[in-house]
C-alpha cells in the first residue's frame, strides 16, 4: 500500500533524506526508531504529501505522490490517510464527538447522525464512550490523544501515521494510549509508528526500520533489530544508551 524508493529530500542546502527504501503491505504495521533528527518524521511527511522529495518515487494506494501536481490531489490523498501526532491539536471549542464528526460531515458530507453513530463507535473503540460531551481541556492528555485516534479513525483511511504520539504524556497516561494502537494493529490496521517505545514497537511490528542521518541504516523483524542486531549503534540505541 506504501511504497518508497530511493526518495532524497533536501531542505535548503540540507539533505535530510539520502535515497529511503520502504515497503508497506496492505495489514501491516512498520515502526520507524531512530535518533533525533535522522529523518523520521520527515518519512512520514513524504508520504502525507506535506512535503515533496527532490527525487525517487512515493506510491501510496497506487498513486504516485512525488508526481501530484495539484492541492485537489495531495487533499485527496491525505483524506485516506489518518494522521496522529504528538501534539493533538484537537478543537478546544468543540466537544469532543464533535472534534470526530467535523470531518466526515464537513468533507466527506456524511449526514450528522450517521457520523454520530460511527463516532460513538470509535468512542467505544478507544474507551472513552463515557466522554462523547465533555470538551478536550477536560480530558487527560492520554484520553485527549485518544480522541485524536479516533478522530483519525472517523474517516475510515486506509492507513494511519502515529509520530511519537506518546511523547508528551504523562507516564500514567501512555499504556492506555498503547493499548488503543494496540487493538488498531491487532485488528489489521495498515500503520506506520515512529516512536521510542521500544518494547511497544518490539511487541506489535511486522518490520522495524532503523533511521539515522537520512538513511535506513538496517530493518527487519523486530527480533532482528531489537536482538540480533550487528550494528553496535543499534544495539545501543535499542538497549537505551544512546
Ligand atoms: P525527532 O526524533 O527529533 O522528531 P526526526 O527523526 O523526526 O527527529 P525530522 O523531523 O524528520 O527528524 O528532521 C530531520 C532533519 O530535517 C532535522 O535535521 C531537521 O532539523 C530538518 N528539518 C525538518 N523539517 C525541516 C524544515 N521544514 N526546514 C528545514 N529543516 C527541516
Ligand atoms: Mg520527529
Amino acid at each position: 500500500i506504501v511504497e518508497l524508493a530511493d526518495v532524497h529530500l533536501s531542505f535548503g542546502p540540507t539533505e535530510v533524506l539520502k535515497g529511503i527504501d520502504l515497503q508497506v503491505a496492505r495489514g501491516e504495521t512498520v515502526s520507524i526508531i531512530g535518533p533525533s533528527g535522522s529523518g523520521k518524521s520527515t518519512i512520514l511527511r513524504c508520504i502525507n504529501a506535506l512535503v515533496t522529495p527532490q527525487s525517487g518515487r512515493i506510491t501510496v494506494n497506487g498513486a504516485r505522490v512525488d508526481q501530484m501536481t495539484s492541492e485537489t490531489d495531495r487533499i485527496k490523498l491525505r483524506q485516506k490517510i489518518g494522521i496522529v501526532f504528538q501534539q493533538y491539536n484537537l478543537f478546544p471549542h468543540l466537544t469532543v464527538i464533535d472534534n470526530i464528526t467535523l470531518a466526515p460531515i464537513r468533507i466527506l458530507g456524511v449526514d450528522r447522525s450517521e457520523a454520530e453513530r460511527h463516532a460513538k463507535d470509535l468512542l467505544a473503540r478507544v474507551r472513552l464512550s463515557e466522554k462523547a460531551q465533555m470538551y478536550p481541556g477536560q480530558l487527560s492528555g492520554g484520553q485527549q490523544q485518544r480522541v485524536a485516534i479516533a478522530r483519525a479513525l472517523a474517516m475510515k483511511p486506509d492507513l494511519v501515521l502515529f509520530d511519537e504520539v506518546t511523547s508528551a504524556l504523562d507516564p500514567e497516561t501512555v499504556g492506555e494510549v498503547l493499548a488503543v494502537i494496540r487493538d488498531l494493529v491487532k485488528e489489521g490496521m495498515t500503520s506506520i509508528l515512529v516512536t521510542h517505545e521500544m518494547r511497544f514497537a518490539e511487541e506489535i511490528s511486522d518490520v522495524v526500520v532503523f533511521t539515522e542521518n537520512g538513511l535506513i541504516v538496517d530493518k527487519g523483524p523486530p527480533e532482528h533489530i531489537f536482538q540480533k542486531s550487528a550494528n553496535p549503534r543499534i544495539r545501543r540505541f535499542v538497549n537505551g544508551l544512546a
